[in-house]
Parts: structure tokens; C-alpha cells; sequence
């Protein structure tokens, strides 16, 4: 398993209510690690490596390490896809703004706490789940629209 971050497998549907302190233990959100993966199931989880290229002729994968940018080639068998997919940023102007967040990993959740901790007021667009569980947890912590 290839994965760019630097986590497999973490609860995505608990990040809003880490923010809001429902879940207050970051580590409850990481359920599994390389480690345990590897003893459960016999993987070989390579994190912090990202997928560069598709050789199909040749079946293999060209990964680079995200800690020192040395590449490498992995052969396969057979190959799956299952790259997600990230938070659609519109492109509007300001959009770039620090003060604009997503919320899609662990690293997202840890940049909207500390960003929240500093502000009194909140503004979310997009009312769908994602959203609605935000402005309950952000509501939990005494912010305001
Ligand atoms: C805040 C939030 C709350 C949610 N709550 C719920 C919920 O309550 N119930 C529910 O059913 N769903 C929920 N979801 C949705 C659920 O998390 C997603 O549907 C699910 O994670 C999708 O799984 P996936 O494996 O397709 O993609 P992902 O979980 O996104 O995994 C894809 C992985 O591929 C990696 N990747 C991408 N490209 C490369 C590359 N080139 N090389 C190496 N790695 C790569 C990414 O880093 C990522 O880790 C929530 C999502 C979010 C963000």
C-alpha cells in the first residue's frame, strides 16, 4: 500500500468532533498504523510515499518518498486505484487566504483547532454533512457566525 500521508486509516467521520471535544483523544482517530497492518494482514504500508507514475507495459509504479524525494519502482500484479478525493476550493478570490480552511485528514483537524482557538467568529460554506457537523462542534466551543 502506497499512501503520501503520513496516516493510514484514520476515522475522517470523527475529525469535526475532535475540533468540538466529543472525541477529546487525537489518538482515538487513528485506528490502525503500518505496524498493525502489517501483523493483522501482512502489508507493507509505505507511508509519507506518493504514487509519481503508471508504467503499464512494464507493471510497475514509480513512488517518490515524501521524507528525502529518493524515487523508486514497484512492481505489481495487478493494481488499485483508490486515490480519494480532496475538498473542492472554488476558485475565488481570497480563497488562498491562511485564514480558510478544509477539513479532510489529521493535519487539516490540528490547523482548524489551533485556528479556532484564536477567533471568535466562523463562517462555513457549504451546508452539507461536513458542514452542518462543523458548525455544531464549532458552536460547542462558543464560537459564533
Ligand atoms: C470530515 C469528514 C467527515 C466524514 N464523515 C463521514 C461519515 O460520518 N460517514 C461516512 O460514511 N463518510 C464520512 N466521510 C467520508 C469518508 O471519509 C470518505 O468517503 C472516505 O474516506 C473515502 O475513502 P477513500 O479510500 O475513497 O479515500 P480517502 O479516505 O481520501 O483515501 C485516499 C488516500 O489516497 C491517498 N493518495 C491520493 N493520491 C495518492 C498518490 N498519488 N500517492 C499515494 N497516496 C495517494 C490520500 O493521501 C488518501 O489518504 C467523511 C469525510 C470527511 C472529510
Amino acid at each position: 500500500m502506497i499512501e503520501r500521508g503520513p496516516d493510514v486509516s484514520f476515522a475522517n467521520c470523527g475529525l469535526p468532533y475532535q475540533i468540538g471535544g466529543e472525541i477529546p483523544d487525537r489518538a482515538e482517530l487513528a485506528i490502525q498504523t503500518p505496524e498493525s497492518l502489517r501483523a493483522l494482514l501482512n502489508l507493507d504500508v509505505r507511508t509519507l510515499t506518493e504514487a509519481v507514475a503508471i508504467n503499464r507495459a512494464n507493471k510497475q509504479v514509480r513512488v517518490r518518498s515524501l521524507a528525502d524525494g529518493a524515487e523508486s519502482v514497484i512492481a505489481y500484479d495487478n493494481l488499485i486505484l483508490a486515490p480519494g478525493a480532496g475538498p473542492l476550493r472554488p476558485p475565488l478570490p481570497g480563497i488562498d487566504s491562511p485564514l480558510v480552511h478544509t477539513l479532510q485528514n489529521l493535519h487539516d483537524m490540528d490547523r482548524i483547532k489551533s485556528a479556532a482557538a484564536a477567533v471568535d467568529h466562523v463562517a462555513i460554506i457549504g451546508a452539507g454533512f461536513i458542514g452542518l457537523e462543523m458548525a455544531e462542534q464549532l458552536h460547542a466551543i462558543g464560537k459564533k457566525s
